[in-house]
């Protein structure tokens, strides 16, 4: 009797986790069938110099096409990919599909723009990060130097993230800390990292006022950038008072509503068929 109640209650746990572990369990076979099934999708957002208006490069923006959820943004699929893994089959195909758009970029004329991707903390301490990116613009017949990964604050507390960083830049691959000022990083750490840019979130560029600027956090990260000698990105840009004051406390580049949305790559090609200026800024 004790057996078959202890089984029981095995069974009645077991019964109440799998309800809970269903729609995660589902959301993580999905999206590996996404990835094998070509139902990723890589949206593309203009990146600006702030002086001059010229588009320098773009963003690499994940979307996935579900034949039963629709069009999922990054915030529904991102966080189960992290947690399960599969965020790296993710990211693998959404740098070579970059690099490909590259050269789709370069035949079209277009030639020499940079993208952005986005990569987890934890993939650049694995070792094979570097591999990807190699095999990735190799294979699509482009300069890795034409690259950039976009890394969150978090990895400047993991333990290889010196040796990872140094692997991806050695190819020439540049890298950004992304919304830099929403986690907690150690300043001393951060310096020891060999980085290119700093990306200030769009929470802290929503909070620019033009009369108001000095003082912000996003004032703090542009003279931290500044002073460590790394270019400085803004995220988020939507209001022209917001670019005044991003410029006034001298800001490198932006990206936001204001100059482009994430579109698909062939609204970008029709965009920068007009020129690589950007009005909105110029
Ligand atoms: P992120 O890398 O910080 O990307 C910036 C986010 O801001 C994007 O959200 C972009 O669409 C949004 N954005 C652009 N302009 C504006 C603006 O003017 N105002 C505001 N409020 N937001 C703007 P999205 O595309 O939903 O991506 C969310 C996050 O998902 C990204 O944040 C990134 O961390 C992650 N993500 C996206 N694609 C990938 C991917 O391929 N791999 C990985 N590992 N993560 C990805
Ligand atoms: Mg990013
Ligand atoms: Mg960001
Ligand atoms: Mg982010």
């Amino acid at each position: 009797v004790a057996k078959s109640g202890g089984k029981n209650r095995v069974r009645v746990f077991e019964r109440g986790m799998r309800e809970e572990v269903t729609a995660q369990d589902e959301l993580v076979r999905d999206l590996r069938a996404a990835v094998a099934n070509g139902e990723l999708r890589v949206l593309y957002q203009p990146q600006v110099d702030l002086r001059t208006g010229v588009v320098t490069g773009m963003e690499a923006l994940a979307r996935w096409q579900s034949p039963s959820r629709g069009l999922v943004e990054p915030a529904g699929f991102i966080p189960a990919a992290e947690s399960s893994g599969v965020v790296d089959a993710i990211d693998d195909w959404v740098i070579g599909e970059a690099c490909r758009q590259l050269r789709a970029w370069d035949d079209a004329g277009l030639a020499g723009l940079g993208v952005a991707v986005n990569v987890s903390a934890r993939r650049l301490g694995t070792g094979d990060l570097a591999v990807a990116l190699a095999a990735a613009a190799r294979d699509a017949g482009v300069d890795p130097a034409r690259l950039e990964i976009e890394v969150p604050e978090a990895v400047a507390a993991g333990p290889d993230a010196a040796a990872g960083i140094r692997e991806v830049r050695a190819l020439g691959v540049r890298v950004a800390i992304d919304d830099f000022g929403t986690g907690s990083s150690s300043l001393s750490r951060l310096q020891d990292l060999p980085l290119d840019r700093l990306k200030i979130d769009t929470t802290s560029v929503a909070l620019l006022a033009a009369d108001a600027a000095a003082g912000s956090l996003a004032d703090a990260v542009i003279a931290l950038g500044n002073s460590l000698g790394l270019q400085v990105v803004a995220e988020g840009v939507e209001e022209p008072g917001q670019l005044a004051a991003l410029r006034a406390l001298g800001c490198d580049t932006g990206q936001g509503h204001l100059f482009g949305s994430p579109v698909p790559a062939d609204a970008v090609t029709a965009l920068l068929r007009g020129g690589r200026v950007l009005t909105a800024v110029a």
